[in-house]
């Protein structure tokens, strides 16, 4: 039976199986679900044991992370907002350019092109998400190594200190972005969910309670289909007004 467990890296789901082996063992079954194998009777606290194994788990659940599928019927995700691309197949070097909300990708062929929006997303991200996050560390006087890679989740911290972001975070409004960063940011100081953590992260980000909220509509997982049914971006002052 698959259940769920929330752990300050996010929801992780798992499922046990009790089997004739002595040892325990930890594997992804796919690429979000963990699958733990444990002795016929044992008597372990898989939450615990969970816990203990975080690091793998964030290490390998990352690894496997399938990418995501922001790029929908001819549309793609960028801030927030969707851009109609135009394929344009052409033997050239591969390039992108937005115009009026349309994005024009010319490349040699479709796999091309489809990487050149990947890169081109992973630009925007590593641009956008560097600058808040140097802002918001100078903020919170704390310093970490930033990277960025394809993954399921939108960030992590680890306790010596390296933040690593989601390479599509561009897809999200500027606002929810500023609360991904923020809310990692802020475990630099707290390697947790505590209050003092959520304060820390309120400093940064006032409406982070609302941020939080609206980036759920934009999951990692089966993203393709969720944004269908977002509309209009999020604007977290146009809510509060
Ligand atoms: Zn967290």
């Amino acid at each position: 039976m698959e259940k769920n467990i929330t752990t300050e890296h996010g929801e992780i789901k798992y499922s046990v199986v009790r089997g004739r082996r002595k040892s325990i063992s930890l594997r992804f079954h796919d690429s979000s679900t963990l699958l733990i194998s444990i002795p016929r009777y044992s008597l372990v606290n898989i939450e615990r044991l969970i816990r203990k194994h975080m690091d793998w788990i964030t290490e390998h659940s990352s690894e496997m992370a399938s990418s995501m599928h922001f790029i929908k019927d001819g549309k793609v995700l960028q801030g927030g907002s969707y851009l109609q691309v135009k394929l344009v197949e052409r033997k050239c070097r591969p390039m992108v350019t937005v115009v009026d909300g349309i994005m024009i990708v010319e490349a040699p062929d479709k796999i091309s092109c489809f990487n050149a929006i990947n890169k081109f997303a992973q630009k925007k991200t590593e641009e956008r998400a560097s600058q808040i996050a140097q802002l918001k560390m100078e903020q919170a006087g704390r310093s970490a190594s930033i990277r960025f890679r394809r993954m399921r989740k939108w960030g992590y911290c680890t306790t010596d200190k390296r933040i690593t972001f989601n390479s599509q975070l561009s897809m999200l409004p500027a606002e929810i972005m500023e609360y991904v960063v923020s809310h990692e940011v802020a475990h630099l100081s707290h390697m947790n969910h505590s209050r003092k953590f959520w304060e820390a992260v309120s400093t940064m980000c006032p409406d982070h309670k609302l941020r939080k909220k609206a980036l759920r509509a934009y999951s990692t997982s089966d993203a393709g289909a969720d944004f269908q049914k977002l509309g209009p971006a999020f604007i977290p002052e146009a809510q509060n007004a």
